[in-house]
């Protein structure tokens, strides 16, 4: 039996852990991509000799990295070095006053005190509370959903008490912490997602969550450094080759990528030898062939 042959859209970070796995798993893979460059908004430039991320600033929760180098026999941690930091960052009030957000809760508490003193053991019952949900919702969280009615599954109706859909996260921080201040400190991590803080729903405490309990990382090298490994990893495996205008070599490896090949609306036939623009995928087996 012939392996599958699954194509990609996109060579940013899902694309290319969707590869990995894929052609770990025996698959033959194509990723078309329509930029010259793999990364998608993880990617970075370089300019008089440095290197800029274009998107990411730092790395949060690596435990879902951490599996899908593992699945594809890799450690993470010795593939991308990173730095956990403390303090993860400083936070300055307009109000007045600043916070130097560690991950050590007991200086947590000491700052917090100071800061606010009716505030005193509020952010250990958040980050208690918050472990909670993020146990009850992790499943719901790593399941994939493939239609409305996947709404309906028992993990998901199972989690809602701890989710409160009716409250924002505003609304949620409001009532672990008297001083808005520090509702602001630990809500402004929506923003990472394009969301306002008053208007998202009150799940997303998770997100200040995961930075206190998991940590804020930096790769060493910049966030694109794992763009770069993948790189390194595919080339490693063997499996892969990156083909553009330039090298344009075809070779039997089992996985591709085709830079500046945007895949556009409508059903086409892609030839990769002559053209390397995709005018839609071709479903008919064969067409890679
Ligand atoms: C300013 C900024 C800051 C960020 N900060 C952080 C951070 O600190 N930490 C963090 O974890 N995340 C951060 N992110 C988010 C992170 O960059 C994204 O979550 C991640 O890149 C998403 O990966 P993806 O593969 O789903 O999509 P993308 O990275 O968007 O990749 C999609 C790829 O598909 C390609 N593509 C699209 N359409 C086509 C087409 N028709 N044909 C062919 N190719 C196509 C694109 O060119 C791109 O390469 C930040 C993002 C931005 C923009």
């Amino acid at each position: 039996m012939t392996s599958p042959h699954v194509i990609i859209v996109g060579a940013g970070p899902g694309g290319l852990a969707s590869a990995l796995q894929l052609a770990k798993a025996g698959a033959r893979v194509t990723i078309l991509e329509k930029q010259s460059w793999v990364g998608g908004r993880t990617a970075t430039f370089e300019q008089d000799g440095f290197r800029f991320d274009i998107g990411p600033t730092f790395f949060l929760y690596p435990r879902v990295l951490s599996e899908i180098f593992h699945s594809a026999g890799f450690d993470l941690m010795a593939e991308i070095p990173m730095r956990r930091l403390d303090p993860q960052y400083r936070i300055s009030f307009a109000a007045g006053g600043k916070i130097d957000a560690t991950p050590d809760l007991v200086a947590m508490e000491q700052q917090i005190s100071a800061f606010s003193p009716g505030d005193r053991g509020a952010i250990t019952r958040y980050i208690n509370d918050n472990r909670k949900k993020l146990e009850r919702f992790r499943p719901v969280l790593e399941s994939p959903f493939n239609g409305p009615l996947d709404l309906l599954a028992p993990s998901v109706l199972g989690a809602l008490p701890s989710l409160k859909p009716w409250r924002s996260l505003g609304q949620e921080l409001s009532s672990y912490f008297k001083d808005p201040r520090l509702a602001i400190a630990f809500s402004f991590q929506a923003k990472y997602l394009g969301m306002s803080p008053f208007k998202c729903p009150s799940l997303f405490s998770i997100l200040s969550f995961l930075e206190y309990e998991h940590g804020v990382f930096h790769p060493l090298g910049g966030c694109g450094y794992n763009t770069f490994v993948f790189d390194a990893l595919i080339l490693t495996a063997g499996t892969f080759v990156i083909a553009d205008r330039t090298k344009n070599t075809l070779t039997k490896q089992a996985t591709w990528f085709w830079l500046e090949c945007p895949v556009v609306d409508g059903f086409g036939i892609l030839d990769l030898a002559a053209r390397p623009r995709a005018n839609g995928i071709g479903r008919r087996q064969g067409d890679f062939d």
